[in-house]
């Protein structure tokens, strides 16, 4: 199966991922944590060009394309062969930031972006999906408190952006009761954890 992890900067995906994936250890043998953009060489390459902060005037339909790319070959050469194998695959991101962000978001329309994707991965999509919903500035104050974050282009974003990548995420969520389970992140991180934890023990059964 494939669980993924989705939400703005600042929500705790990640620190929550490493957590929850230590406990899925307990019970499934074969556990492979991966990201997006990213978990490969190749795209980890092009997650260096989309996210550098000297590239800022990059259109949003290259940044859009360069996603897909990237998933295009993370998907193919790490996640399913992975899935074949009955791996259970944890990914940090996936289709819906690139629905929520660019599609939403960045305004180039969420079927526009889907039809790309579907270009580069067909029609796959995660079995589970975590959706990280939270105030924007509150997740945007996380990320200044935190200097180690890796790239700076956020600081760059405003917080209407962030509004509207929530907004993009609730709309995908609403539509697809079944896979995306919203997560209330403005929590202390050991309550995110127990409600992932909780629903992912729903789904998994
Ligand atoms: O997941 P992580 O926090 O490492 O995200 C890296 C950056 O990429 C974030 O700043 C996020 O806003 C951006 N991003 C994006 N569009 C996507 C995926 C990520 O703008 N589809
Ligand atoms: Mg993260």
């Amino acid at each position: 199966k494939l669980i993924t992890f989705e939400g703005p900067e600042g929500a705790g995906k990640t620190t929550v991922l490493a957590i929850i994936a230590q406990r899925l250890k307990e019970k499934y043998k074969a556990i492979l944590v991966t990201r997006e953009p990213g978990g490969i060489t190749i795209s980890e390459k092009i997650r260096d060009i989309i996210l550098n902060p000297d590239h800022i005037e990059m259109n949003e339909h290259t940044e859009a394309l360069l996603y897909a790319a990237a998933r295009s070959q993370h998907y193919f050469e790490k996640i399913e062969p992975s899935l074949k194998e009955g791996t259970l695959v944890l990914c940090d991101r996936f289709i819906d930031s690139s629905l929520a962000y660019q599609g939403y978001a960045r305004g180039l329309g969420i079927d526009n972006v889907r039809k790309i994707n579907s270009f580069a991965i067909g029609d796959k999509l995660p079995d589970i999906t975590i959706l990280f919903d939270l105030p924007p500035e509150i997740g945007l104050s996380r990320i200044t408190a935190n200097q180690e974050r890796e790239n700076n282009r956020l600081d760059q974003e405003h917080l209407a952006f962030h509004q509207k990548v929530r907004e993009g995420y609730l709309q995908l969520a609403s539509k697809d009761k079944e896979r995306i389970v919203i997560i209330d992140a403005n929590q202390e991180i050991t309550k995110v954890v127990e409600d992932v934890w909780q629903a992912l023990l729903k789904k998994l059964i």
